[in-house]
């Protein structure tokens, strides 16, 4: 992959994989360089390569004021050959568009968005934390830089891609199960909203949920629709559960939820997960009869950064408490992981198209 693009000072690169001593964390550090693009005079132009470093924006810009700002959220992964590749980003930059659509942001053509990501990576290989189940986390994103006060579509904008060397998310796989509050106080999307975007203001929306799921001693929300009745999604995750026969259940997608590349992806695994995965309208009721019951025997979150993470039990407002099975990982959720993690690391074929390596052009 090549996209034209200028590459200013390249001071500073690292000469030396970095092989990191402790934990790495997750999100925390940064590599050498970001990738720069700007929209003006109705064209996405001037793409560049420079050190990670602040960006001079006006007061006024209206990313600030009115929120006009998206971002996507993927990984890529070193294997065995040394090489780096990157995991499903043709989705993340589809979904990039199907946000900009969502905010009245321009599109940004996907090939650019996956040969910027390419680009910034074969810099910035060296950052590649070599450890085991490490990965790159790639946050590309675009937000309004137009300098007015009245609101209406900016007229430009600025693509960037940063990078964050990060470790495993789990040291030991998919061991701990979390516990979710089902909210009737909070919602995050409503119809005809912008729910399925990766729109930034949504995730300053879901803060005061997420203490008041902390005041409950949750570690995030579930959130229902506006009705109360039905499943929706954890707010940076997508919701799943699985019943007895090992049927995989994901809520349908509506304009309230985000469509996860990772449920999307578990779609697609049924065959190599020995099960059928499915999505329908699930209803509260259902699913708490069904946990009830023993009909539902694991549940979980679907995400870049976890993969899967199980839930062991769901608080209610009254401070009722629900548990899942016997409140630990189930097998389904362990083959999911193992399997899933498999194909991003190499050791496990993945459907073609899926991983793409990236390119040495510069050493
Ligand atoms: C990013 C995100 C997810 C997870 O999507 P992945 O593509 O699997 O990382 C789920 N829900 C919301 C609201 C999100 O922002």
């Amino acid at each position: 992959m090549k996209i034209d693009y200028q590459l200013k000072p390249e001071t500073e690169r690292r000469q030396q994989q970095f092989v990191p001593e402790g934990e790495v964390g997750f999100g925390r550090l940064r590599t050498d360089h970001m990738f720069l693009m700007d929209y003006e005079n109705g064209e996405w132009q001037n793409a560049r390569i420079v050190p990670y470093g602040p960006i001079e924006m006006m007061p006024g810009a209206m990313c600030i004021h009115y929120g006009q700002s998206i971002f996507e959220g993927a990984k890529a992964f070193m294997r065995d050959d040394g090489e780096i590749y990157t995991w499903r980003i043709d989705k993340n930059a589809e979904r990039m568009n199907n946000s900009a659509e969502i905010v009245c942001i321009p599109h940004l053509d996907e090939t650019t968005q996956q040969q910027a990501i390419h680009a910034l990576i074969d810099i910035d290989r060296l950052w590649f934390p070599k450890q085991q189940g490490a990965c790159l986390y790639i946050r590309p994103f675009i937000f309004a830089t137009e300098d007015r006060l009245s609101v209406s579509p900016s007229e430009k904008y600025t693509f960037c891609v940063v990078m964050s060397p990060s470790g495993a998310y789990y040291k030991t796989g998919a061991n701990n199960a979390i516990r979710l509050l089902i909210t009737e106080t909070y919602h995050r999307a409503v119809p005809g909203g912008t729910g399925s975007s990766k729109a930034a203001g949504n995730y300053a929306a879901s803060l005061r949920a997420a203490k008041h799921a902390a005041d409950f001693g949750a570690a995030q929300v579930l959130y229902l629709d506006s009705t109360n009745t039905k499943l929706e999604e954890v707010g940076a995750m997508n919701h799943f559960h699985v019943r007895k026969d090992g049927t995989i259940i994901i809520p349908e997608f509506t304009d309230t939820i985000l469509k996860s590349i990772t449920s999307l992806s578990m779609l697609e695994m049924g065959e190599m997960l020995g099960c059928e995965v499915k999505q329908e309208t699930v209803y509260l009721k259902d699913f708490i009869a069904d946990i009830e019951s023993g009909e539902i025997v694991e549940a979980g979150g679907f995400g870049t950064a976890a993969v899967v993470s199980p839930v062991g039990s769901y608080i209610f407002e009254d401070k009722r408490v629900i548990t899942v099975g016997d409140g630990n990982v189930g097998p389904t959720i362990k083959k999911m992981y193992e399997l899933y993690t498999g194909m991003q690391l190499g050791n496990v074929e993945a459907p073609a198209g899926w991983v793409q390596k990236v390119e040495r052009q510069h050493g």
